[in-house]
């Protein structure tokens, strides 16, 4: 089969697309025809060694596509069935074996595009919006990015929870998106001074919870855009590694709480898994949740899908096709 492996970290020509063996689906694993792949920011952490692991390797944590062939020890499959997973690095490829808890039978009117697209970031924006920080009708959320893979659907989430959504981004017509979404306001945090307009916004009160996905070139102010006792979610770092901070910040800024989460704390288990899939599923077949793929790659050009979401061009979610 074909897959793209990585040999060494680095920028995007490190994506080689080679010939590798086929796995065979050991106990517990299921073996995936692959047809659409996520394309997702913790790819290219992984590419260039930000988060690193053993060499070679082929990334990719999420991929829609069919059963090819199962292996011993796992019930509820057949070949066949249309399927999606996430948090299984190596969907980068042809044909991947992943562990049958991890695999979840896509509803009949998910297709495995959107199947591949919802799966990682759509379970992230549930998790951020309903446990990590349980959003309701009384608060107010700053969400950066909110025009990324993750954040139109967190800012869908939020909306749907009854949250006023303050979004920011870098583009005009990334604020037109963000604003078809749901959100209540956006800010162009580009050009205007983000910590400024939320105070204007709300009244010098500040915001009760903070979900920043862009890390290094946000953190601090949005420290400041807290109220008294507010959240502080840092689920990414878009822009770079967050230096560690005293906490006797957290005192000064008002006792407020900071938290680092990630997918693979908030879907530990097939029952977590399933909850946050059959949500969104269910939110998709009623009309509340809208998923928006920006651009599809062939999966031998994985490097200009890097390329694209390093750019800060994309809106929405990334895939590649076998
Ligand atoms: P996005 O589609 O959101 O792309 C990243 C966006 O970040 C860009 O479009 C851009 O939006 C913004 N950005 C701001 N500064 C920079 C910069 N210097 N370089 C590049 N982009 C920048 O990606 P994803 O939806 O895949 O992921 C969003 C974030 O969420 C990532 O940080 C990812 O690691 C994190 N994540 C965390 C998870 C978790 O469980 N902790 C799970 C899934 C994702 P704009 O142009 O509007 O500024």
């Amino acid at each position: 089969m074909h897959a793209v492996r990585i040999h060494e970290y680095g920028a995007t020509e490190v994506l080689n697309y080679e010939k590798v063996d086929t796995p065979i689906p050991s106990s517990g694993e299921v073996l995936i025809k692959t047809e659409a792949i996520g394309v997702n920011y913790i790819d290219i952490y992984h590419r260039t060694g930000s988060y690193a692991g053993d060499l070679p390797f082929i990334p990719g944590m999420e991929a829609a596509g069919v059963v090819e062939s199962i292996g011993p020890e796992v019930t509820g499959f057949k070949i066949g069935d249309p399927v999606a997973y996430a948090m299984c690095m190596g969907s980068y490829a042809e044909y991947v074996a992943v562990p049958h808890w991890k695999v979840v039978v896509l509803p009949k009117n998910v297709g495995s595009q959107v199947g591949a697209a919802v799966m990682l970031q759509g379970m992230t924006a549930h998790y951020l919006t309903v446990n990590t920080y349980a959003l309701g009708s009384e608060d107010t959320a700053l969400v950066h990015a909110a025009a990324g893979g993750v954040g139109l659907l967190l800012v869908q989430m939020a909306n749907k929870r009854g949250a006023r959504v303050i979004g920011t981004v870098s583009t005009n017509e990334k604020a037109m998106t963000v604003m078809d979404a749901g959100a209540d306001e956006v800010i162009i945090y580009t050009e205007n001074d983000f910590e400024d307009a939320v105070m204007k916004l709300t009244g010098a009160i500040g915001v009760d919870v903070v979900y920043d996905s862009v890390g290094k070139s946000t953190f601090e102010k949005s420290l400041n855009c807290l109220k008294p006792r507010g959240y502080m979610v840092l689920f990414g770092q878009s822009s770079g590694r967050v230096p560690p901070i005293d906490p006797q910040v957290l005192n000064e800024k008002g006792s407020i709480f900071i938290t680092r989460p990630t997918l693979g704390d908030y879907a530990q288990d097939r029952d977590e898994m399933l909850n946050r899939a059959t949500d969104i599923f269910d939110w998709m077949a009623n009309g509340e949740l809208d998923v928006s793929i920006d651009r599809v790659f062939p999966l031998e050009k994985a490097s200009e899908a890097h390329e694209y979401l390093e750019s800060r061009r994309s809106s929405g979610k990334i895939l590649l096709t076998t």
